[in-house]
């Protein structure tokens, strides 16, 4: 690496954070070109970013995997249809609630029920569901993240109370988005999917897979360039890992490194998302979550769901559910955090983010 790559990143780190982007062509070379002095660089000013706008604060989700049914057969995820080695759990509503009870009594005031396309989970037990959780705890946040649904259904639940939804992009490029996908899926309502649950009012989070397979550089431009102009309230980004059972087995893992770069970048071009450090990076290298809230990110998601089913909700091979990543720890959570300087909030934890429609055209 010569003087003049390092001064020429460490230089384009400077200008996306004082003008909050780049052009494509500067982001795909400050990405290309990375090296130990821009990414300490950028790792400095989005911390100072996320300290202005957030403080020194953790916000931590509750996060239920309530279940592992999938209709949907994406090649690299590990609940996908076709495994027939995973095996399968559903909670019930009652399950849910006690598992929203316990975690509210330890300071969650948000609740992710995440899954599968689980067709049991129809759109009636799904919104009693929501129903449930919005009578019993109406002071939380209540988060889906089931997949893609019809404009209907997003509007039915979000009546029903749910508050935000995520549901990542996984790419912003549709050729890449085939790569990753079997044809029965689509990029495009994917795309409507998350344009309908914005519009219709939900705190909303998208994100990609760093490094999946036949992912470029230009790839990952086009997501931040996608993320910059559809300005989510939420992003959630995390490396690539292989799952032994999924048509991806033999692909190579995503890095944390390269994630907790774009971490920064992130927060530089969207200083008022809320951006979390995910299992996946704290799976990818040990410490991995401190590296991301020290890149700039200020969410985590402990694992909320029955200890019985935590192993059964692999996405990707080795997934992390103990230790800190577990909700009833939190106080490793808290320390861990502490040792970098940041505190847990109790807290809905709700995003900045302006809604954006006055001042997208600034
Ligand atoms: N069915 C829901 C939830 C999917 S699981 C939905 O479609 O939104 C949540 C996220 O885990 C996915 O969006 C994907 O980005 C991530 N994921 C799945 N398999 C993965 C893997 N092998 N490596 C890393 N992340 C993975």
């Amino acid at each position: 690496m010569n003087l003049n790559t390092k001064e020429r990143t460490v230089y384009l780190a400077e200008k996306l954070a004082g003008e909050g982007d780049l052009s494509d062509g500067e982001l795909l070379e400050l990405i290309r070109d990375r090296n130990g002095a821009s990414a300490e660089r950028l790792r400095q000013l989005a911390g100072e970013v996320r300290d202005r706008v957030y403080g020194r604060k953790i916000y931590i989700r509750g996060l239920i995997e309530f279940t592992n049914y999938c209709r949907n057969n994406c090649y690299y995820c590990g609940i996908r249809r076709e495994n027939e080695h995973a095996q399968r759990y559903r909670l019930s509503e009652e399950e849910i609630l006690e598992c929203c009870r316990e975690g509210y009594g330890l300071g969650f005031r948000t609740f992710v029920l995440q899954g599968g396309e689980d067709p049991w989970y129809s759109q009636d037990r799904l919104e009693h569901l929501v129903r449930a959780i919005r009578r019993e705890f109406p002071d939380c946040a209540i988060t889906l993240s089931v997949g893609e649904r019809s404009r209907e259904s997003y509007e039915a639940l979000f009546a029903a109370g749910a508050d935000r939804y995520l549901l990542r992009h996984e790419t912003a490029v549709k050729s890449h988005y085939e790569m990753l996908h079997p044809r029965e899926m689509s990029f495009d309502h994917r795309m409507q999917c998350l344009r309908d649950l914005k519009d219709i009012g939900y705190q909303t989070g998208c994100g990609m897979m760093v490094q999946s397979p036949g992912q470029t550089l230009e790839d990952l431009v086009a997501d931040l360039r996608f993320m910059k102009e559809f300005r989510p309230h939420m992003i959630g980004i995390g490396p690539f890992l292989s799952h032994k059972d999924t048509p991806f087995r033999d692909e190579k893992s995503g890095t944390a490194e390269l994630t907790v770069y774009l971490l920064s970048i992130i927060r530089l071009m969207l200083p008022q998302v809320l951006l979390p450090a995910t299992t996946a990076l704290g799976t990818a290298e040990e410490g991995g979550r401190k590296l991301g809230v020290l890149a700039g990110a200020n969410v985590v998601m402990p694992n909320l769901s029955p200890a019985g089913v935590r192993k059964k909700y692999m996405l990707y091979d080795n997934k992390l559910s103990g230790g800190s990543e577990a909700a009833e720890h939190l106080d490793l959570l808290k320390k861990e955090m502490g040792s970098i300087g940041f505190a847990v909030a109790v807290d809905r934890g709700d995003s900045l983010m302006d809604s954006g429609e006055d001042d997208k055209e600034e």
